[in-house]
């Protein structure tokens, strides 16, 4: 049997959105244009939200204007980038090759909101009671920074859909669940002095390092004793220190030290919490400091909080999504997305799109025209829909 491959414009509208370079750290304004052109050839206005520079930029538009608010095909529009990768191929190049889509972010996901795009004309038609909306972010990589201003935006114009379809590459096999990723910066303030008169000072990377081994209690507690979730590769919370920077020489005691951790928390936990431990734990080490130096310390700053996901097999949504995708079962994924974030604003949500998280991030990465051709049939199957239930 012949290999199923995505209709010529589908493809051609990916490798358009692959020629253009969205790492992070760049404007996306170019692929959110694109794509606005795109829906305003079939009349459909776009609503951009902006981050506060005005360099970037959210798209939602509702494909079934006047029609109850429906179903968000959501995606990110941001990648990450290719530094130092080896890659045999241009990330930007978009090469077709060996039935496979090549390209930075091909999987990750630019293959997902390409087809979606392409099917506007067909939601547009479609006859569900019920509206379409394609919602698509700027940092999520670093972050899940836009999709709070696009959550709020839609909030704000007072659209209320019924659920979400985040289509990050999970293989197009429905995705209830991911663990929260949560990461923060502790900067330590010491007093310095000659190493020879330490009772006069204070040592920042020892007061750091202390902190730094409470994390590590942490995330052995985690291991010995919370309650297990099974599905997952690692199926309890964790917790890493992942950078540490501190000291100038070795006769100086160290007046400042940083270090940087994260937690990944299941959806049964709270990184809050496990935060709150240990900002606890680092103020209780604060009087002996400033019983030295009074302007010595602790200082703690949020790098991102992107929380856990848990859906339901049982939910709307995920029975619509293990239809389309043809599907008897259902997943868990290791990867945080803006699943949660569409959860905890009241929408029932599901993780479902093309491509593999496998290839994603890495160098050569790509989407076969094979899964590309699977999220069109999901798409086609979408624009069918008489109901949720
Ligand atoms: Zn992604």
């Amino acid at each position: 049997m012949a290999v199923p491959t995505p209709a010529p414009r589908a493809l051609e509208f990916a490798r358009t959105l692959v020629g253009f370079n969205t790492v992070s750290a760049n404007s996306n304004l170019a692929l959110i244009h694109c794509i606005r052109d795109e829906l305003a050839r079939l009349g459909v206005k776009s609503r951009l939200s902006y981050n506060a520079e005005r360099t970037k930029a959210n798209l939602f538009a509702t494909l079934g204007e006047g029609k109850p608010a429906g179903i968000i095909l959501s995606g990110h529009t941001d990648t990450v980038p290719w530094d130092g990768q080896d890659w045999s191929v241009d990330p930007l190049g978009a090469v077709v090759r060996d039935g496979r889509l090549y390209g930075r972010g091909s999987a990750d996901m630019k293959g997902f909101i390409a087809t979606a795009v392409a099917h506007a004309e067909r939601f547009l038609n479609s006859k569900a009671p019920f509206a379409i909306h394609l919602a698509f972010s700027y940092e999520e990589e670093i972050g899940c920074f836009g999709v709070k201003e696009l959550i709020a935006d839609m909030r704000e114009a007072g659209i209320a859909p019924l659920a979400c379809i985040v289509g990050e590459p999970t293989s197009m096999v429905p995705a209830i669940a991911h663990k929260g990723v949560y990461r923060y910066r502790c900067c330590v303030r010491g007093k310095e002095a000659h190493s020879s008169l330490t009772p006069h000072s204070v040592n920042a990377i020892e007061l750091a390092a202390r902190v730094v081994g409470r994390v590590r209690d942490m995330a052995e507690g985690f291991e010995r004793e919370e309650p297990r979730y099974e599905g997952f590769d690692v199926p309890f919370s964790t917790a890493s220190v992942g950078q540490f920077h501190g000291g100038i020489a070795d006769n100086v005691v160290p007046r400042d030290a940083e270090f940087r951790y994260e937690f990944r928390d299941l959806p049964t936990a709270d990184a809050r919490r496990m935060q709150e431990q240990v900002v606890a734990y680092a103020r209780s080490l604060e009087p002996a400091m400033q019983q030295v130096a009074p302007d010595t310390g602790f200082r703690f700053e949020t790098i991102c909080e992107i929380p856990s996901f848990l859906g339901s097999a049982e939910d709307d949504v995920t029975r619509l999504a293990m239809r389309l995708a043809g599907e008897q079962r259902t997943t868990q994924v290791a990867f945080g997305t803006e699943a949660g974030l569409f959860k905890n604003a009241g929408i029932r949500t599901v993780v479902c799109g093309p491509g593999s998280i496998a290839q994603a991030h890495q160098p050569d990465e790509y989407v076969s025209l094979e899964q590309l051709a699977r999220c069109q049939a999901f798409m086609e199957g979408l624009a069918e829909v008489r109901s949720l239930a």
